[in-house]
């Protein structure tokens, strides 16, 4: 038999999520309100926070200017990797209340340049469901006259149209629209305060940061399926299974398993790649780039094939608006 029977990994996790267990639990909830739906969130939220507290004592007590350049170069790595754990955010909600998700989205809007529900729209409704139509995918690695683009191309093109492209996405799914315009337009507004009152600590803190990581970010996404075979899920991403790799991007490099279900919190995304290794062909997996290496396929002995039979035997499961 090819695949285990359906198990517990292959559907969202709902024992970490808030559950309506009855008064006892309901009354000790009250004492001790969960804020974290699944613990491996701690670590990188207080993480995120910290560079947060970070940024903020140097934009406000930071006056040497060719010290602003040297902080920006110092973070842009770290905040490189928070864009991952936004991606993961953006999928699966760290936290359990959406007011608490708003006021994390403000911190990583902060760092990223990707404001709430940007990836929501773009990203889970509109390049999850549209990846095997590269011309039609949101994130899409093809020119309309067939032709793969170049890393530079694609990188420009997805960076400067990534909020244009959730704006679109939005005509389809109108109940994203008001924290989507609203909490972009708040950060819109703190950043040109922040800018009226202390310009080039504003440009070097924030947006510099904001927008390299944008960038960066489309940058980063150019290798998840560029050229790839899009006849199946199994062949249509690669994947970097290095540990250091998946440790800073949350796992991000099992990305057929996290194309399979896209509602599995990131921490579960190994132990489905486990149960799936077999259906991926050798030639999607890939070494990790910089820092670490550089981004070429690892040489492995040829696929043996997978069927389409065997691959629609565990089918992606796509999150709806309503989950996200
Ligand atoms: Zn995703």
């Amino acid at each position: 038999m090819l695949l285990p029977e359906e198990p517990d990994i292959l559907v969202p996790d709902r024992s970490a999520a808030p559950r309506d267990t009855g008064f006892v639990e309901m009354i000790s909830s009250l004492r001790r309100p969960r804020i974290f739906r699944y613990r491996e969130d701690r670590l990188p939220v207080l993480l995120f926070v910290l560079l947060t507290a970070l940024d903020i004592v140097v934009y406000l007590r930071v006056d040497h200017v060719w010290l602003l350049p040297l902080y920006t170069l110092a973070v842009l790595l770290p905040k490189g990797y928070i864009c991952a754990f936004n991606h993961h955010h953006q999928h699966v909600p760290m936290l359990t209340r959406p007011v608490l998700n708003r006021l994390l989205e403000l911190v990583l809007s902060f760092h990223t340049g990707v404001t709430s529900k940007t990836w929501v729209l773009h990203h889970c409704l509109g390049h999850h469901a549209h990846y095997l139509d590269p011309r039609r995918d949101e994130a899409g690695w093809m020119t309309r006259d067939g032709r793969v683009m170049s890393t530079a191309h694609f990188t420009l093109v997805v960076g400067a149209s990534v909020y244009p492209r959730a704006w679109a996405v939005s005509r389809k799914y109108p109940q994203h629209r008001p924290v989507f315009v609203g909490m972009g337009l708040f950060v819109l507004a703190l950043l040109g305060l922040a800018f009226v009152f202390r310009p080039w600590q504003a440009v070097f803190v924030f947006i510099v940061p904001m927008v390299t990581c944008l960038f960066g970010t489309a940058l980063a996404t150019y290798n998840h399926h560029t050229g790839r075979p899009t006849t199946n899920h199994y062949v249509a991403s690669t994947n970097i299974v290095h540990p250091v790799y998946n440790l800073l991007h949350g796992n991000l490099g099992y990305h057929t398993a996290h194309h399979i279900r896209p509602g599995l919190h990131w921490s579960r995304l190994p132990e489905l790649h486990e149960k799936i290794k077999h259906l991926i062909p050798d030639d999607a997996y890939f070494a990790p780039g910089f820092p670490l290496g550089n981004n070429q396929p690892i040489p492995r002995p040829a696929s043996q094939g997978v069927s389409q039979a065997q691959c629609d035997l565990l089918k992606p499961k796509h999150q709806t608006a309503e989950e996200l």
